[in-house]
């Protein structure tokens, strides 16, 4: 049974008609293009008599909060920033290594200086020193289009050349943990650090760090540009805002949809042009790995930020992933735990023994539910970062709601 229904499929096209998805996005605007339509002027007006607290307002008004996954509230953490004396560093997690995210890849192929300007407003905001962009080596589209508009911006006079230093990660998974990105910056092993002292007191070289995700910086500069309505003008199921989704799957035509935050996975379907031809919708990953699979029948819920925490998973960086009746929610579990026993950095046992002993208990033909529940609390409990308290989301949800396939 596929529970998509039309009234859904008819708003969302009434949405991309509105402009609220990514249609309209230019295929690729360079430089000129941007600067041609009246881009860089709001950073130049900042920079000449801007007041950062009347824009971090702003950010705070449209209700922006952290893309990368975590959902922290953006402006907060200027004020966090600034707080400390300088010299301070901005750092863009461009790691987007959360499997099934591919959002800001999206963007920065499209409309790249609106990620760039966004970057240089923080920077402006925080009096940062230098911007260190830290992006996936596996987007070389990407790099190239970065290495080319930042010789751009610095041609126009826009940056001084070195301010933003372009840095390339190595496809370790944990580097998109901020902690562990840093160290990674600073030329060292990416494994996260204890918490406190947080990054916006002791960053990069052990300066005050701002960071943020490359798609929050992109809304930052659309805020400033047009307002926070950009943001809490839409509303849906009582949330407000907007959500880019990644999907994929077994839909019919996966890629990135800019939607209400309040949608529900079947909206996000619909959005997709439905399920992919002879699959019935069976299961979904709502944001990443991290955040585990629900099955189909819990198709009501908004797809956003704290309204997954009831049902023991989050949104993350809206990663959603459908699967149908030709998968197996308890081989797409175990393709998780596999992943994060390759990814987790071994600094911490309950972590890089729990996903390697989680693997083994789930090969089994039967699971040990009461072993597995134990070694999920341990994991949860005692790991030192995001990933090992995390990774047992998916073996939580599986023996919760496909207790037919373990
Ligand atoms: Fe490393 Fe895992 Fe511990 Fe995080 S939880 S610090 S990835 S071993």
């Amino acid at each position: 049974h596929n529970h998509v229904d039309h009234a859904t499929v008819d708003k969302v096209q009434a949405a991309i008609a509105a402009g609220n998805t990514h249609a309209h996005l230019p295929a690729y605007q360079d430089f000129a293009a941007y600067a041609a339509d009246g881009g860089y002027a709001t950073l130049k007006d900042l920079r000449t008599r801007g007041d950062w607290e009347v824009v971090q307002d702003k950010v705070l008004a449209a209700g922006l909060r952290g893309l990368g996954g975590a959902g922290f509230p953006s402006g907060k953490k200027w004020g966090f920033v600034r707080a400390n004396p300088g010299p301070r560093y901005l750092a863009v997690n461009g790691d987007e290594g959360e499997p099934g995210t591919f959002k800001d890849r999206y963007y920065l192929e499209r409309v790249p200086h609106l990620f760039l300007e966004g970057m240089l407003i923080a920077a402006w905001a925080v009096a940062a020193d230098t911007c260190f962009i830290y992006m996936r080596d596996e987007y070389p589209a990407v790099l190239d289009i970065l290495r080319r508009e930042i010789k751009a911006l610095e041609a126009a006079g826009i940056v001084a050349e070195g301010y933003i230093d372009l840095r390339r990660g190595a496809g370790a998974y944990i580097c998109g943990e901020e902690s562990a990105m840093i160290e990674s910056i600073e030329g060292k092993r990416g494994i996260p650090r204890h918490r406190p002292p947080f990054v916006a007191q002791v960053g990069i070289f052990d300066r005050p760090t701002l960071v943020h995700n490359v798609e929050t910086l992109h809304w930052i500069a659309r805020i400033c540009r047009e307002g926070p309505e950009v943001l809490n003008g839409t509303e849906k199921n009582g949330r407000k805002g907007l959500r880019s989704y990644s999907v994929s799957g077994r839909v019919a035509q996966p890629g990135v949809y800019l939607l209400p935050a309040g949608s529900t996975i079947l909206d996000v379907i619909a959005a997709a042009g439905g399920m992919a031809a002879g699959h019935v919708f069976k299961a979904y990953q709502p944001g990443g790995p991290s955040s585990g699979l629900l099955p189909a029948s819990m198709d009501d819920i908004p797809l956003d930020f704290d309204t997954l925490q009831p049902h023991g998973t989050f949104i993350g960086s809206a990663a959603v992933v459908v699967l149908s009746d030709q998968d197996s929610a308890r081989d797409a579990a175990l393709n998780m735990l596999r992943f994060f026993e390759d990814e987790s950095c071994g600094q911490c046992t309950p972590c890089r023994v729990g996903c390697e002993k989680a693997v083994k208990l789930m090969q089994a033909d039967h699971w040990d539910q009461p072993l597995l529940s134990d070694l999920c609390t341990a994991m949860a409990d005692a790991s030192i970062c995001g990933l090992g308290q995390a990774a047992p989301n998916p073996i939580k949800l599986v023996m919760k709601h496909f207790g037919d396939e373990i």
